[in-house]
């Protein structure tokens, strides 16, 4: 077991962290990937579940709506340059739900309200498989796009996925690119990625999370020449779950361990953060519109008192941000205490087994009383 005592974001100026804001729009999908499950009894939210109907867009439009309104709380108590929050929109896939132009109209009319209190990117999580017309008429609405290209997508819509990066590539618009290196597709994933790079796409792997991410030492290998810096990765984690055995950051950005700001790393050799005090629910909202619940993220479930679930409900949300608004005026250090066996999304916010250290590198980010 690993003796670190301390995690955080590598902290620079480039490479500041925001707040990140997940709106789940649809649990449907035009794809039907095999590591991407449905809901799980434990309450682990799936990646797609095709059964489903989409959420209706008032629902949508109100839980954004609310989500805005806990952000600005947590914005109150940063210092101005760290009030920045990317609102991701995804699913299932976010494309696919019939009025998604529509919504994202409206997240520019629910934002004005809060333009001068911070910063907004609106980030498009997808698998980039719609039409050139709807494709254009969406980008329209978004700051940033996350690409995610799926080896078992239908070979049609991968084309899509090509022409649609190109629009986007040549508009100069804001983008990431990740191939998600399935192991069962192996030289097909290694191939896609190797073409991106050539072509001049900002293309990098992305290992996949659950049962299905097992990797040999050559795969690993091969990952560690493309994706630099991840040596401890072969080490580690070679034919078993990477994610029983650590954690890099969902969104590629180095991390420190114990305050050690000389050898940032992309991979931490641990997956749970049992008892420590961790500030992720001040870097991360998640509303799913499927089923009207907010939680502090998509994969950490923590609660302030110690159990796990939703934070609030749409019914119960304003009341909850009201509450949290009072808390937080009174206290700025207002952290969770880990009961999650495992860490996913939430990996890289500042977190300790010591709370003096998490409040003193809470600084960065938060204004001083
Ligand atoms: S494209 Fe994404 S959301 Fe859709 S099935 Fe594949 S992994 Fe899941
Ligand atoms: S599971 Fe949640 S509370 Fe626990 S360490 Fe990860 S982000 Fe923090």
């Amino acid at each position: 077991m690993s003796n670190i005592r301390t995690v955080e974001a590598f902290p620079t100026p480039m490479q500041k962290m925001g707040f990140l804001y997940d709106w789940l729009v649809t649990m449907k999908c035009n794809y039907d990937c095999s590591y991407c499950g449905t809901d799980h009894p434990d309450g682990t939210i799936g990646g797609h579940d095709n059964r489903m109907a989409h959420p209706p867009k008032e629902t949508c439009l109100k839980m954004l709506e609310n989500g805005f309104e806990y952000v600005d709380a947590y914005m109150e108590n940063k210092k101005p340059t760290m009030r920045s929050v990317t609102l991701n929109i995804y699913g299932g896939e976010a494309l696919y739900h019939p009025d998604i132009e529509e919504m994202m109209e409206q997240t520019s009319v629910l934002y004005s309200k809060y333009k001068d209190r911070f910063s907004l990117v609106r980030n498009l999580t997808t698998n980039a498989t719609a039409t050139q017309e709807r494709w254009e008429n969406i980008s329209e609405h978004l700051e940033q796009i996350t690409f995610s290209w799926h080896s078992q997508g239908p070979d049609k819509l991968k084309k899509n996925f090509l022409l649609n990066l190109d629009i986007t590539h040549k508009a100069k618009k804001r983008y990431d690119l990740i191939i998600l290196m399935y192991p069962g597709r192996w030289a097909e994933c290694v191939t896609m990625l190797k073409y991106l790079q050539n072509r001049g796409y900002n293309a990098r792997p992305r290992i996949l999370d659950g049962p299905e991410g097992v990797y040999t030492e050559e795969q690993l290998r091969d990952m560690s020449e493309m994706w630099p810096g991840d040596e401890e990765l072969v080490q580690n984690i070679k034919d078993s779950r990477i994610d029983t055995k650590g954690r890099a950051c969902c969104g590629g950005r180095s991390m420190c361990t114990d305050r050690d700001y000389k050898n940032p790393k992309k991979y931490i050799p641990r997956d749970n953060f049992l008892g420590w005090q961790c500030s992720a629910n001040q870097f991360f909202l998640m509303a799913n519109c499927q089923s009207k619940n907010f939680y502090t993220n998509k994969d950490c479930h923590v609660r302030h008192d110690g159990t796990r679930g939703p934070i609030a409900t749409l019914d119960t949300i304003a009341e909850y941000v009201s509450g949290l608004k009072h808390t937080l005026s009174n206290n700025s250090n207002h952290f969770l205490k880990c009961v999650q066996k495992q860490c996913v999304c939430g990996t890289c916010a500042p977190k300790s087994m010591d709370k003096e250290v998490l409040m003193n590198i809470m600084k960065i980010y938060n204004k001083q009383t």
